[in-house]
């Protein structure tokens, strides 16, 4: 009998499960993505599209397509995400893992200042740029640009992969990319545009963590968001073999 099982991806950890788990007999397995980016990663094997409609439109979904196990394998800030997978698996009784890379941890020599919201990063940055600069390297992504909007006397290096739209602050240089970057790189960005302060989500992983190496190099302040809380009661697991292991013993 086929077991299926569905992916919520739109991360280096949901390509590198489907890696895993696409092509093991008897499981049949669905990537979704959010359809934000216009020129997405795309995982291995069969893929979806956009979103489900809610909770309600996931556990329809859940049970049209049969679906055996999810791992919510999404970016740990797409919370609204995490919590419709979580209401439409009990709703459903389909098991649900969340997967969640683990944050990024300080070290000697940096000089975070933790915000617990975007808003509250925007907060910061008046006084601690105060006597020391002006210039902000943003790298919130391009929906939270917003945000920061009012600080019209900050300058702001804006770093997305894709545009982002108004309202953005004054006084914004948009730069478009994708990582993986590296510290040489981001220590070269850094200098060229004079950064004084750089703004960033505790994401995680490898291929966006260059600008912490860069900033610690340049003796600049970084002002970390945090992340939203993990559900309550949910299984997690923070590696790809871990969550590969959870696939085998619930839709193997
Ligand atoms: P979000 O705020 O939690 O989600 C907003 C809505 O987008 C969800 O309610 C859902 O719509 C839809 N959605 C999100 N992820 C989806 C998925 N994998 N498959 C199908 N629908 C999805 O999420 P977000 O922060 O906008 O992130 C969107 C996507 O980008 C996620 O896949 C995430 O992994 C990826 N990503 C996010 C970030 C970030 O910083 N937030 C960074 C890198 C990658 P419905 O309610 O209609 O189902």
């Amino acid at each position: 009998m086929t077991r299926r099982l569905l992916i919520l991806g739109g991360t280096a950890e949901a390509r590198g499960l489907a890696e895993r788990v696409v092509g093991v007999p008897g499981l049949r397995v669905v990537s979704s993505l959010a359809g934000r980016v216009t020129d997405p990663r795309l995982p291995v094997g069969e893929v979806r599209e956009g979103g489900f409609g809610g909770p309600d439109g996931l556990a329809d979904w859940l049970r049209e397509h049969a679906i055996d196990a999810v791992v919510d394998a999404t970016h740990p800030f797409a919370a609204r995400m995490t919590a419709s997978a979580v209401t439409a698996a009990s709703r459903t009784g389909v098991p649900l893992l969340v997967l969640r890379r683990p944050g990024w941890r300080q070290g000697p020599g940096d000089d975070w200042h933790w915000a617990p919201t975007l808003e509250a990063a925007a907060g910061l940055l008046p006084g601690l740029l105060a006597g020391r600069g002006e210039r902000v390297f943003l790298t919130t992504g391009r929906r939270s640009l917003a945000v920061f909007a009012d600080l019209d006397d900050l300058w702001f290096l804006a770093r997305s992969v894709d545009p982002p739209g108004p309202p953005m602050p004054r006084r914004t240089l948009v730069v478009l990319s994708r990582g993986p970057y590296t510290v040489p790189g981001e220590l070269a960005l850094m200098r060229e545009h004079r950064v004084d302060v750089l703004v960033t989500k505790d994401s995680g992983g490898e291929m966006t963590t260059a600008k912490l190496a860069a900033a610690r190099e340049l003796g600049l302040p970084v002002v970390v968001v945090r992340r939203p809380a993990p559900p309550d009661g949910v299984l997690q697991v923070d590696t790809v073999e871990a969550a590969a292991a959870w696939v085998g013993s619930h839709a193997g």
